[in-house]
């Protein structure tokens, strides 16, 4: 895959890593890196339980500003796959993180993706974390 930078603007409504992936398929992109800005209605976070090895996930019921937005690409079972994790900060500054999961809907939001040139980048279950991890190597 050739090297290739892009800009957009996400829609209003929207999912965020839908949209992401939406923005990943129109594009051919199978390995990268995203960048996101902007502010979202409601937010779902995703907490890694490392004894467990499962996820809990945090509901924001309030408008956000995304303070910072930070993800990858790569191919998961045969896909693209946006991996984002999520600064959101509210009213106050005060902020909470974590792992971005469906049901953070957009206000406004500006990504920059950037594909790299390379094969693509492959996740496989990894048993010592219970994670979907890059293939080592990868
Ligand atoms: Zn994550």
């Amino acid at each position: 895959m050739a090297a290739i930078s892009l800009m957009a603007r996400l829609p209003l409504g929207g999912d965020l890593v839908e949209e992401l992936t939406r923005l990943v398929l129109a594009n051919n992109l199978t390995r990268g890196g995203i960048m996101v800005i902007g502010s979202l209605r409601r937010a779902a976070l995703g907490y890694y339980r490392q004894k467990e090895k499962q996820y809990v996930t945090l509901s924001v019921d309030k408008p956000v500003e995304i303070a910072s937005g930070m993800g990858n690409i790569s191919m998961k079972d045969g896909k693209p796959f946006v991996h984002l994790h999520l600064v959101l900060s509210g009213e106050d500054g005060a902020c909470v993180g974590g792992h971005a999961m469906a049901g953070c809907e957009i206000f406004a939001a500006e990504a920059v993706m950037r594909g790299l040139e390379g094969n693509p980048l492959v996740r496989e279950r990894d048993e010592g974390t219970g994670l979907f991890l890059w293939a080592k190597g990868g």
